[in-house]
């Protein structure tokens, strides 16, 4: 063999080589790899560099498994292969079937996507990509950013009622029945309009059943889960709002008797005119957003802190 021959080959070796060298399938990085549950490719074994409730988009690991037909038909356990799998079709709107099927989350695109209408404004008709966020819901309507801010600002003169019409008043955050103003600095535009909704019934439940620690926890809670890329858009707001406060009574045992207050979860779920199956179905994903247990430091009663041992 000639030397050229001999050099050729060593060459192509190593190219050779250099190609079965795993690389994320997502961004091509060659480090910290793993292998996704759904599907087995490579991928950035990256998960621990989110931040909880940041809906941050950093991740290749949480954004195929969130983000994408593949790894959603996975984590809810469905049969057969997602391409052909009738639950994920029906279980949400084409168009974000579409979207998690074909964005660049995936390794293997959805091979002819149905088609779709494309979602409009109910106020303004203004096409809205459900993909790019930012829009807002009431029931099975859907409002564009910009008529999303209009609703906020009517539901915001609604919530502080005939009382603060002073414009300049320096709201307490501490105080439970402070301006809500001051909590929606920490919640994105286009989930004011939700968080607001969501509140309001929150406050309007604690004030009649439970107490001002818990008031106060809920719209914390609010806050936390009102942020980019959350679920809490989609459904009503009373589905939500029971989740949270189930949420909490997790973390604070709000069913065992000896406790003051306490509350059966279907009373909850009753108080909100919503279904047990829907209230927990919601507080699972705040449980699992927020990474929530019993006594949480962060979440838990200050009245109960005291006899928590894990604070
Ligand atoms: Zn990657
Ligand atoms: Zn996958
Ligand atoms: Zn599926
Ligand atoms: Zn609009």
């Amino acid at each position: 063999m000639s030397d050229k021959r001999k050099k050729q080959k060593r060459r192509k070796a190593r190219r050779a080589k250099k190609r079965t060298r795993p690389a994320c399938g997502l961004c091509g990085s060659t480090e910290n790899l793993t292998k996704t549950e759904c599907c087995g490719n490579w991928i950035c074994d990256d998960e621990h560099e989110y931040v909880m409730f940041s809906y941050a988009r950093n991740s290749c690991y949480r954004n195929h498994r969130r983000y994408t037909l593949c790894g959603l038909h996975h984590t809810e356990g469905h049969e057969g292969n997602w391409q052909d799998c009738d639950q994920c079709r029906e279980g949400m709107e084409t168009e974000m079937y579409v979207h998690y099927g074909t964005n660049e989350y995936n390794f293997e695109k959805l091979s002819n996507p149905p088609a779709y209408e494309p979602t409009r404004c109910h106020a303004c008709g203004e096409v809205i990509v459900l993909g790019d966020g930012g829009y807002s819901m009431k029931g099975e309507d859907y409002f564009c950013p910009k008529c999303s801010a209009k609703r906020m600002n009517e539901l915001m003169l609604a919530l502080q009622g005939p009382k603060s019409n002073a414009p300049d008043r320096q709201p307490e955050k501490d105080s439970a029945n402070g301006s809500l103003r001051e909590w929606l600095n920490d919640v994105p535009d286009a989930y004011a309009v939700r968080f607001s909704e969501v509140v309001k019934l929150t406050d309007a439940f604690c004030d009649d059943h439970l107490n001002v620690e818990y008031k106060e926890l809920c719209r914390e809670m609010a806050v936390a889960v009102c942020q980019d890329g959350s679920a809490v858009l989609k459904g009503k707001p009373e589905s939500w709002a029971a989740g949270i406060v189930y949420s909490l009574g997790r973390v604070n045992f709000l069913s065992d008797p000896s406790q003051t207050p306490h509350m059966k979860s279907k009373h909850i779920a009753e108080g909100f005119g919503v279904s047990v199956a829907t209230m927990q179905a919601k507080s699972k994903v705040i449980r699992e957003g927020l990474d929530l247990f019993p006594f949480h430091p962060d979440w838990c009663l200050s009245s109960l802190r005291e006899s928590n041992l894990l604070t």
